[in-house]
């Protein structure tokens, strides 16, 4: 089997607080295949960005990735890269899109400059063939009458069509991995899936993988092909997208599914994973959910439950999978 293009192996992540380091990341692991869309998915504070963001060594200090765990991306230790190599990994063979496009874009440039700035940066190129790339670029993810687009600035833009723009200056030097956070968070409902339906056609065009950061499984719904549940700090279930969905093995995911409004649920009400989520880094003893779980039992609150597969490509941390019951 060929190695995957992004393998995460162990990562954990810690901010200083009351009495030491707090791990807000604790020992995920993760993979995403060439062409593939994994989807990371999870309530917010579950570490989800934060994971994303070790991913590009864009840490906030004073938060630290502690020793011990891997990032391999194309083959390379990520963490052992110097800074200027890191940064030219970053932009141009790993593209990042975030959930507010309005804060994304700078108000007083073109937006057809700043897609013409993230070429410039990494590549040499004369500027009227960068100028002929944004173009492209443009017409790549949809924007229609990119020549007037161009010299547009960002407030002349509705939502849908600035986060297009981040999408191509995310997709400008072609990367092999984009880094989708929340993309269509901050969208209305049709708007969503659009920008959806282009992720999912720019990965088929241009063989991108896409690592996608959401807490709604209706976005996971349509688009990924593998899935990873994270639940305080930890991924708790990991599998394909048809068999996460058809027959989820954890009680958190399982939760997640049945709050996603449904077409024939329409007037009722949609239930909720009762309880809160723990802070960052406060997270409870034994399995980090048996506070809100429904199926708890004796050994819940004082065992950490272990990864343990439902088939080849399906694993869950739950002790009734381990003692192969159903929850
Ligand atoms: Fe619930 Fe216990 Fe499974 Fe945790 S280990 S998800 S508390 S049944």
């Amino acid at each position: 089997m060929s190695s995957p293009l992004l393998a995460v192996e162990g990562l954990s992540i810690s901010f200083p607080g009351e009495g030491g380091h707090m791990r807000v990341v604790d020992r995920v692991s993760l993979s995403v295949a060439a062409g593939e869309t994994l989807a990371l998915v999870g309530e917010s504070g579950c570490g989800k960005s934060m994971t994303a963001l070790a991913i590009m060594r864009l840490i906030p200090k004073p938060g630290r990735i502690e020793p011990g765990g891997r990032i391999q991306f194309e083959g390379r230790d990520l963490l052992s890269l110097s800074v200027p190599d890191m940064r030219a990994i970053r932009g141009a063979r790993i593209g990042m899109i975030f959930q507010e496009p309005m804060t994304s874009l700078n108000p007083v440039t073109t937006v057809g400059d700043q897609v013409m700035e993230a070429i410039e940066l990494h590549a040499d190129i004369p500027r009227e063939e960068a100028r002929g790339r944004v173009m492209e670029l443009f017409g790549l993810v949809g924007i229609p009458d990119p020549k007037s687009r161009f010299v547009a600035y960002p407030h002349q833009l509705s939502g849908g069509l600035k986060q297009r723009v981040l999408i191509a200056m995310a997709m400008a030097m072609r990367p092999r991995l984009l880094i989708a956070d929340e993309p269509t968070t901050a969208l209305d409902a049709t708007i969503r899936a659009q920008i959806l339906e282009l992720l999912r056609d720019l990965s088929a065009k241009t063989g991108t993988a896409v690592l996608l950061i959401t807490h709604d499984f209706g976005v996971v719904n349509e688009v990924a092909d593998r899935v990873a549940v994270m639940y305080a700090g930890q991924i708790v279930e990991q599998g394909t997208r048809v068999e996460l969905l058809s027959r989820p093995r954890h009680p958190y995911t399982q939760g997640l599914l049945r709050s996603i409004p449904k077409a024939e649920a329409r007037g009722h009400r949609l239930e909720e994973i009762k309880g809160t989520v723990p802070r960052p880094g406060h997270w409870p003893s034994g399995c980090r959910f048996h506070t809100r779980c429904p199926f708890a039992f004796a050994p819940c609150p004082i065992e950490e439950p272990v990864r343990t597969p439902v088939s080849p490509t399906h694993a869950a941390c739950c002790h009734l999978v381990e003692r192969e019951v159903q929850p």
